[in-house]
């Protein structure tokens, strides 16, 4: 967003004196306009999934994301295999959101002198897995001591035929499209941190699976960019209420999603059961599915819907449709009534 003029950098963000009254999206609002407009060859920069900059011979994507222990996976649920196919693949989902193909990876670790080497093998075979699936090569990083907990730093460099998917480009009338189910990573974390539940091993396993490794969306990603079609694009790593939130936001627009239309398995649907919680919650507000959530005019909604699942086996679910600004963003329960919906993950709130 341009700095409005006689506006001063340094005191948007208002009154907040910390971050905790700032929030996350405050802060990084302020550090975009402290920043100012980006420079040439920057084709996308602070407010998308991953920058893109004019590179000779294409278009270069950048994004870099951080696992801490204790905040993104816990030592007691995650095995170290687990926690670095997870690091790579998060990062790995925010190249898939611009459409684009990830490539190169550095990975800067920090961990406690106490670690033992055999967990750091198992970390960098789980690194490896998530590379080796979608042809990234680790070429890099850095180590250093953490005083207890484990940090680890990913930065990976992809490249986009052509114009990158942004965050920027809804219209009022687009149709909002999602891949896969949403709610089941929020299942998974929920079974794994609330004990034994009266559910069949089978059913806990799927939503165990889908919070320790989520499946980057990269197919469908490059699918949706390579049609022209999709008007915005984001993955859904902090739930669907807070990146509609952002694709709204960046667009200039509002949405309005139906409840009823959001894919849930039916594994989810079990779990949410057994914990007496509304698993449209989860769908809305749990985060970490990394499904892609796109927009495109009604007219090649269906048709790019159909070419994806065709092509990659992906369910694509129609939830919703892009409305103007002062529409706000909305999720509709099944009498039609708006719901309130919790936002998603703010690491300072
Ligand atoms: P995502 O959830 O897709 O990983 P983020 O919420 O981490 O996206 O980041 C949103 C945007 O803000 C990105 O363009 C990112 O590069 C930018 N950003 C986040 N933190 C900072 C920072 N400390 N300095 C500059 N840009 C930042
Ligand atoms: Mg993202």
């Amino acid at each position: 967003m341009p700095v409005a003029a006689g506006e001063d950098p340094a005191t948007s963000g208002d009154r907040a004196a910390t971050l905790r009254e700032l929030g996350e999206r405050g802060l990084i609002e302020r550090i975009r306009r402290r920043l100012g407009p980006p420079g040439e060859g920057v084709l996308v920069g602070i407010g998308d999934d991953a920058a893109a900059v004019a590179w000779p011979g294409g278009t270069l994507l950048l994004t870099t994301d951080t696992l801490l222990e204790d905040i993104h996976f816990r030592r007691a649920t995650a095995s170290f295999r687990e926690i670095g196919a997870k690091a790579l693949a998060v990062n790995v989902s925010d190249i898939a959101a611009m459409g684009g193909e990830p490539r190169f990876a550095l990975l800067a670790l920090a961990l406690p002198p106490s670690s033992r080497v055999e967990d750091v093998d198992d970390l960098y075979a789980g690194l490896g897995d998530t590379a080796a699936r979608h042809g990234v090569s680790l070429i890099g990083g850095d180590t250093c001591a953490a005083h207890d907990r484990i940090v680890l730093g990913i930065t990976l460099v992809g490249g986009v035929d052509g114009d990158p998917v942004r965050r920027v480009g809804a219209r009022p009338g687009d149709t909002i499209l999602v891949t896969g189910t949403l709610g089941a990573s929020a299942a998974g974390l929920a079974a794994l941190e609330r004990g034994p539940l009266p559910v069949p091993e089978a059913v806990l396993d799927a939503v165990r699976r889908a919070h320790r490794l989520p499946t980057p969306r990269v197919a469908e990603g490059r699918l949706v960019q390579a049609s022209r079609a999709a008007t915005a694009m984001i993955d859904l790593s902090d739930g669907l209420a807070t990146d509609l939130g952002h694709i709204a936001a960046e667009s200039g627009v509002g949405a309005t999603v139906r409840l009823a239309a959001l894919p849930i398995s039916g594994e989810t649907r079990r779990v949410a059961e057994a914990l007496g919680v509304d698993p449209a919650a989860w769908a809305t507000s749990g985060g970490e599915d990394y499904e892609l959530l796109f927009t495109a005019a009604p007219a090649q909604a269906t048709a790019l819907a159909r070419r994806i699942t065709d092509e990659t086996g992906t369910p694509v679910s129609v939830i919703g449709t892009i409305e103007p600004v002062a529409a706000g963003v909305r999720f509709l329960d099944e009498t039609g009534r708006p719901r309130v919906v919790r936002p998603g993950f703010d690491h300072f709130a």
